[in-house]
């Protein structure tokens, strides 16, 4: 089926979508959201953000993204689930097809589809994700109360993970690939002042190790400098190494770097006319909420101006 054409679709839901989609139709577009799943990105993956201005104590973060859709809806904004699976951005309207055979017309596209976590690639990984691998700790960091659970990573999820995961498990250990986290400084003095935590540096993750259940039952990693194996007996193996942009529907289409973001600049402008980028998908040096909600009105305004023309 063909949809009619609206004046700006927007692909993903995250709070850069759900923002570009609040600015477009509280400015009088007509706005669709097309989103695989549900709104929220990984906004809705989040326990707790604690640098989101205005939520003294935190915000919590499926909460938070509820409230963005709504008030997006409540200025009109239009959400379909649906899996983008191929574009034509140069077209006129411009083409959006999805994997329901739907396809969706439209003036002007807001790309903001977010990324995807990383995996290790190591045997066990994926034999067990779902039986004690997970890349969601606020998802399934209940499954594991009171068990031990490992988290690798050394980034601002993996800590938050960690941080999280010490409140449910008896026990959470951080394999870090380095002697030091890349997370901000105060999820490394909250992690030491946490006495459930246990960091394991220098360590190389070689394998994930099933017990007689078919769950996960240990994990192994190397320590770098002295090449000696640990195994680490654990329940869950939390997975935090890092995102992948969403960005696989769109090669040949626009220009993407090294890392396969959307190059766009400041105004969230791409080099097709008529098409945009906002949110952690779009080439930048910050992803975190408050960049992806200013990158969705950038986009929103520009895409307003676009079709002002
Ligand atoms: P990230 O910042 O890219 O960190 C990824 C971590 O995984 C790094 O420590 C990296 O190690 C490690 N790593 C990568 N590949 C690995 C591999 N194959 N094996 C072992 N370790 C590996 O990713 P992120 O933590 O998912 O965060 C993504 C973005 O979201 C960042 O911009 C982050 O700031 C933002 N974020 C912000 C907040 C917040 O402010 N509250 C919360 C969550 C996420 P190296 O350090 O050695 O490279």
């Amino acid at each position: 089926m063909t949809a009619s054409s609206v004046d700006v679709a927007i692909i993903g839901g995250g709070p850069a979508g759900l923002t570009a989609g609040l600015y477009a139709a509280r400015g009088g577009l007509s706005a669709l959201c097309i989103e695989r799943i549900t709104p929220g990105g990984q906004l809705a993956q989040t326990h707790l953000i604690e640098n989101y201005p205005g939520f003294p104590g935190g915000a919590e973060g499926w909460k938070l993204a509820y409230d963005m859709q709504q008030q997006a809806q409540d200025f009109g904004m239009q959400v379909c689930a649906d899996d983008v699976q191929a574009v034509d951005l140069t077209a006129d309207p411009k083409r959006i097809k999805a994997a329901s055979g739907n396809e969706y017309l439209a003036r002007s596209v807001v790309i903001a589809t977010g990324a995807r976590p990383r995996h290790l690639g190591v045997p066990g990984e994926e034999e067990l994700a779902g039986k004690g691998v997970s890349y969601c700790a606020t998802c399934d960091g209940n499954f594991f109360k009171d068990k031990v659970a490992v988290v690798v990573g050394g980034g601002n999820t993996a800590a938050g993970d960690a941080l999280y995961l010490a409140r449910i498990c008896k026990k959470v250990y951080l394999v870090h690939r380095r002697n030091s986290l890349r997370a901000t400084k105060i999820y490394h003095d909250n992690l030491q002042a946490t006495p459930n935590v246990e960091f394991v540096w220098n360590a190389i993750t070689q394998r994930i190790v099933a017990g007689d259940d078919g769950t996960v039952a240990a994990i192994e990693v190397e320590d770098q400098e002295t090449g000696r194996l640990r195994t680490i007996d654990c329940s869950a193996v939390f997975v935090a190494v890092g995102l992948i942009p969403n960005t696989d529907f769109l090669y040949g289409s626009i220009d993407l770097d090294e890392g396969g973001y959307v190059i766009s600049d400041e105004r969230c402008e791409t080099k097709v006319p008529g098409v945009f980028a906002a949110g952690d998908v779009r080439s930048k040096t910050l992803r975190q909420v408050v960049t992806a909600v200013a990158d969705g009105a950038q986009a929103a305004e520009r895409a307003a101006e676009y079709l002002a023309i």
